[in-house]
């Protein structure tokens, strides 16, 4: 998957992408990731990229033509400035042949039947969550444009995006924690990014669920042990054991995912004896 993130503070992402799992999964070839400086599609002089509101108000807004520019060279597969491990030059050649170059102008309605998602970082877009994560990671590119200031001038709302997400109902300086948010979740789900192949399956909200309990070394910390059943090598009452400890913690803590869980008939069975558990307790 191709990543294409515009922003106008591209260091920011170094650290946090260049570590760990990000990291080999650039390494290994599974993600391409490549900041935009939306600074360098700024024209004139002072190359500036935002400015005060119309209207008056506090706060600046993010002018329009470097972003509509960037996004521009990018979907060209020119936008170069940034990308990380020499493999660059190569992806945006192949990226460029994807797109149909030749539209792109005039601009309104100009880039909704792209296959690749032009996603702004707003709090006022679709609330993310692992299921926009697993539709997102379905796309082989992304170009993700992150806000700052007071936002965005509304034309690129209107004229250039194809969809807009939040990360939460907070407000934020600027969206480059929020593409990293969504560049961290999506990569993964991308096949190969995990190491245990399978790990990503029975994460929390994968299944419809929270997951439950983990235990490593040592069998016994201070006075507290690990669950016998996990100690026990049966592969089917280990299995067992989780399943009804996602569904318990489930339960207690975010019940309304059950209404839309995938549960068997043992596991709607369960859920009934911890009703009945609590109904005792509480009589
Ligand atoms: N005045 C705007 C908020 C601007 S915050 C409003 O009231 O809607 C500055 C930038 O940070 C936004 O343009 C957006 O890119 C980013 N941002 C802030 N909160 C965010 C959130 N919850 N999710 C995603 N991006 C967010």
């Amino acid at each position: 998957m191709h990543i294409d993130i515009l922003t106008l503070f591209p260091e920011m992402f170094t650290s946090y992408t260049n570590e760990s799992i990000l990291k080999r999964a650039q390494e290994a070839g599974h993600l391409a990731l490549r900041w935009h400086n939306v600074r360098d599609y700024a024209t004139g002089k002072h190359r500036v990229t935002d400015e005060p509101p119309y209207g008056g108000g506090g706060g600046m807004i993010l002018k329009p033509e470097p972003i509509f520019r960037a996004v521009e060279a990018v979907l060209q597969g020119s936008g170069g400035a940034g990308e990380q491990g020499g493999r660059g030059a190569e992806e945006q050649r192949s990226g460029g042949a994807e797109e149909n170059v030749s539209s792109l102008a005039p601009y309104p309605s100009l880039f909704a039947s792209r296959s690749s998602p032009i996603i702004l970082m707003s709090p006022q877009g679709r609330p993310f969550s692992q299921k926009v994560a697993q539709e997102l990671a379905q796309h082989e590119r992304l170009i993700l444009i992150c806000g700052r200031y007071e936002g965005v001038d509304e034309r690129v709302r209107q004229h250039l995006i194809t969809d807009e997400i939040s990360i939460g109902d907070y407000v934020l300086t600027g969206g480059e924690l929020a593409a990293m948010v969504i560049v961290d979740s999506v990569a993964r789900l991308l096949p190969g990014v995990l190491g245990a192949e399978d790990a990503a399956k029975t994460d929390s909200f994968a299944t419809g669920l929270l997951e439950g309990p983990h235990y490593t070394r040592p069998e016994t910390f201070r006075d507290w042990s690990v669950p016998e059943v996990l100690r026990s090598g049966h592969a089917a009452n280990i299995a067992r054991w989780r399943r009804e400890q996602a569904l318990r913690r489930t339960w207690q803590r975010r019940p309304e995912l059950l209404e839309t869980a995938d549960l068997t008939e043992e596991d709607k069975k369960f859920l009934r004896t911890l009703a009945q558990e609590e109904m005792e307790r509480d009589t």
